[in-house]
Order: C-alpha cells, then sequence, then structure tokens
C-alpha cells in the first residue's frame, strides 16, 4: 500500500499537496516525495521518512508550481532506499515525466528484462519505472496517448498520477484494485488514494476513476479517456478493512460505517457470548468494537493505551524490529482488564505476531478470560496486487487451523468473521465489487 496525492491549477499546490500527503501518511511512512511543475519546469523533491520530516518549510518554498504530484511509500516491491522513493522522474524522447504509483505490476520483471535487453537502464529497482521506459519507446501523439497504447501491457494493479509540464493524468487498473478518486476545489482538481484527502485540502470529491479509466487534466480542463475494456471491478477490501481512514469514503459506504457494520456483525455470529467489556486493537480495532459493543449490550472500555509517536508496528519491514516496536505501542490499562474476561478484537490476523503480544499483555495484566475476535477472514493466501503479504509461508492461517492458531496466540476463543458478513457491511453502492483473494486463494485474471 501506499499513498498518491495530486492538485492542479492552485498558487498553493505544493501546500495543499503537503496536506493530502500528510492526511494519507497512515498508507505509508517509509518515504515521501513530491513533484511540482511550473508550466515549463518540473522541481522534484523526494526523502526517507514521514511527510512532515521529508518537506521542510525551506523545502515547500522550493517546489514552485501551480500543480503538484505526490506520494508516500510503504514498499511492497523494491527495497527501502531513497532511489525507490517515488514520484520517480525520467528524462527522455518523452520529455520531463513524473510518476507515482500506488500497486504492484505483477509482469514487471519480464517487462524489465526485455527492455534492458534493448538498452533501457533502469535508475530504481522498484516495478514502477516499467511504465516510463515503455512509454519511451512506444510513443503515440501525445502523452495521453503514449500511455493509453502502453498502460494495458502490464499486469497487476496500478493507481498511477503522471506529470508532464502542464499535464497531471491519472490511471486506474482494468480492475481497480487501488483505489483513485477526483476531487475538486475551485477551479483545481485533486487525485488522491482516499476522500478524506480530498475533504482535509477543502475540497468536495467528484468520483472515483474507473477500472481502465485515464483522467487527464491540463489547461485547467478534465477530460478522460478509456484506455483498456474494464473489467469487473474488483477494489481490494483491505481498503476497507484496514488501510482507509474511517473518514473516507469507498465504494459509495463510509469506512467508518462499514467498520461499525462488520463489528455488529462479529457480535451476530458470536450471539450469547458472554464478557465483562468489548475492547478494539488501537487503532483500527477500535470501531468494530464499537460496533460489536452495540450490537451485542456488552461494554466499550479502552484495555490499550496507544502511543502515537511510534507509527505503525508492522510497518518496519524486519521481524526483529517489528516485535519491539509491538511493545512500544501498546500499553495495557490494567485496572480495566485485571479480572475481566474481554472480547479484543482486531481487523486482521496476518502473521499471528500482534494478537500474540496483546494476549500476553491481557494476561499479564490480570485478564482472567480473552476471547480474540477478528473482523476479517482466515487470510490463507498470499496479495499479488500491493499488500504486504507477500510470502504463503508467513501467513499463519495457511499453516494452521483456527484451532491451533488460538493456541498458538493463547486466547480463550477466537472467532473470524465470515466472508459473507464483511462484503455485506461493506457493499455500498450497486457496483461494489471488491477482491477478496488472500481469503479464497482464487485470483481473477
Ligand atoms: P500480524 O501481527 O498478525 O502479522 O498482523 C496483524 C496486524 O497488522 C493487525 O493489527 C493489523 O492492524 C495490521 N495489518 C494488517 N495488514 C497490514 C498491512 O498490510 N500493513 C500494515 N502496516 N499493517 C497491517
Ligand atoms: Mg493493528
Amino acid at each position: 500500500m501506499c499513498g498518491i496525492f495530486g492538485i492542479t491549477d492552485s498558487k498553493e499546490a505544493p501546500g495543499l499537496a503537503y496536506v493530502g500527503l500528510f492526511t494519507l501518511q497512515h498508507r505509508g511512512q517509509e518515504s515521501a516525495g513530491m513533484v511540482t511543475d511550473d508550466g515549463t519546469q518540473l522541481r522534484q523533491h523526494n526523502g526517507m521518512g514521514l511527510v512532515n520530516e521529508v518537506f521542510t518549510g525551506k523545502v515547500l518554498e522550493s517546489l514552485k508550481g501551480r500543480s503538484a504530484i505526490g506520494h508516500i511509500r510503504y514498499s511492497t516491491t523494491g527495497s527501502s532506499h531513497l532511489k525507490n522513493a517515488q514520484p520517480l522522474v525520467l528524462n527522455s524522447c518523452l520529455g520531463t515525466v513524473a510518476v507515482a504509483h500506488n500497486g504492484n505490476i505483477t509482469n514487471a520483471d519480464r517487462l524489465k528484462a526485455s527492455l534492458q535487453k534493448s538498452g533501457a537502464i533502469f535508475q530504481s529497482t522498484s516495478d514502477t519505472e516499467v511504465i516510463l521506459h515503455l512509454a519511451a519507446r512506444y510513443r503515440g501523439r501525445n502523452l495521453e496517448d503514449t500511455l493509453a497504447r502502453n498502460l494495458p501491457k502490464l499486469a497487476g494493479s496500478y493507481a498511477f498520477l503522471f506529470m508532464a509540464p502542464g499535464k497531471v493524468i491519472g490511471a486506474r487498473d482494468p480492475h481497480g484494485y487501488r483505489p483513485l478518486v477526483l476531487g475538486r476545489l475551485g477551479k483545481s482538481y485533486i487525485l488522491a488514494s482516499e476522500t478524506c484527502a480530498i475533504d482535509v485540502a477543502g475540497g468536495k470529491t467528484v468520483r472515483e476513476i474507473e477500472p481502465g479509466e485515464m483522467v487527464i487534466i491540463s489547461g485547467g480542463k478534465v477530460s478522460f479517456r478509456r484506455f483498456a475494456p474494464a473489467r469487473k471491478f474488483t477494489r481490494c477490501i483491505f481498503e476497507q478493512v484496514y488501510f482507509a481512514r474511517p473518514d473516507a469514503v469507498v465504494a459509495g459506504r463510509s469506512v467508518q460505517k462499514a467498520r461499525y457494520e462488520i463489528g455488529a456483525l462479529l457480535a451476530r455470529e458470536l450471539a450469547g457470548v458472554k464478557a465483562d467489556l468489548v475492547s478494539g486493537v488501537p487503532d483500527s480495532g477500535t470501531v468494530y468494537a464499537l460496533g460489536f459493543s452495540e450490537e451485542a449490550w456488552i461494554p466499550y472500555q479502552t484495555a490499550f493505551m496507544r502511543n502515537h509517536y511510534t507509527g505503525r508496528s508492522f510497518i518496519q519491514p524486519d521481524q526483529r524490529l517489528r516485535e519491539v516496536t509491538a511493545h512500544l505501542k501498546l500499553a495495557p490499562i490494567k485496572d480495566v482488564i485485571k479480572g475481566k474476561t474481554i472480547i479484543l478484537i482486531d481487523d486482521s490476523l496476518v502473521r499471528g505476531t500482534t494478537s500474540r503480544e496483546i494476549v500476553k499483555s491481557l494476561r499479564a495484566a490480570g485478564a482472567k478470560k480473552i476471547i480474540m475476535a477478528i473482523a476479517s477472514p482466515p487470510i490463507i493466501s498470499p496479495c499479488y496486487f500491493g499488500i504486504d503479504t507477500p510470502n504463503r509461508e508467513e501467513l499463519i492461517a495457511n499453516k494452521m487451523s483456527v484451532e491451533r492458531i488460538r493456541r498458538f496466540i493463547g486466547a480463550d476463543a477466537l472467532h473470524y468473521l465470515s466472508l459473507e458478513s464483511l462484503v455485506t457491511a461493506c457493499g455500498g453502492g450497486k457496483d461494489a465489487n471488491f477482491c477478496v483473494s488472500c481469503f479464497t486463494g482464487r485470483y481473477n485474471r
């Protein structure tokens, strides 16, 4: 997962792009970058770290322009280095073109090998650069033409923002795996991973970009173009489960409301369960627990204090660091926990590391009984479309039965939400189709 944000036709473009990226920070904390356009020249600044670390006042001042595109990165393909930070900028026969990408190009290695054979020299190890090399080789009349010709060669998932002097182009893969929404702010257009970034920047959401659709913003005007037939809309359902901020709207449905309803459906699936309190693993588990509490008539309590200055623990790309930061992040509130039967809700169970640590600390704080409820089904299969679960062997639900997972995490009971309940709660608009491959092991083609 990554976050992208672009804005056109505003004298505040760099500042508003900063606001947009800052709002999307939960989607990745590894690097941040921005490219601005003053109509003739692109300026770039990328750095490792959080948005407010990368863009100091001085840096923002140097990024002059009336349009900007930006990116925050959570590495999935390519290692954690500055050279893989985005947006990428390439000078070629196309002129200067910048690109920011959320997703995972599954045929990048094959495309890259054949491009290298004919002389292409890659600057990064990320999968994103492939599209710029393809575009430089197979050109059309203008950038949108060139992209329309080359995007269909990519497999996998993408939400792209491209920038060339005087132009910003967005594109979404033919399945619409990764999110991309269009917004409006006065004379400006905004493209963003989540509607909440448009809201915070002061704009209004217009609509989602459709699968296989390109949006071209140039000369203050917006136009749309289909570069591939729309396949079945299969949005990543993990946006609703985990990635998106609760104040975002996905597939016409508020994420907050979807999560609240998921919590209620979890309660229904666990009807008759007795407990003193229900709590969520902060932050993502909280809304589920509130929905559960209302439905089950079991009081909601905060069982853990979240330290907000640590970043997301899952984010550390190596296992040892991940474990250390898990202890730092969540502190049990002993007076709430001692002697109690607790229903604890987390959004997902991937490797089992988080749940195991949390159950351990609840026990240490004197909990009598711990019922773990997960707001999504068992993740049995890797994601090839940009989520950080690349390895089948690392997925605990792929190796163990629910009963063995329960023993591994040390809970007294463990319940996963059914896929049916999940899809029901997430379905807002009538075309709200989701990719659920990680729960089923069946992939779209
Ligand atoms: P586990 O510890 O079981 O490997 O992972 C589960 C925890 O990681 C949950 O608390 C969930 O909130 C979080 N999580 C699940 N998927 C992702 C992801 O793709 N990225 C990040 N940063 N965290 C995730
Ligand atoms: Mg979590």
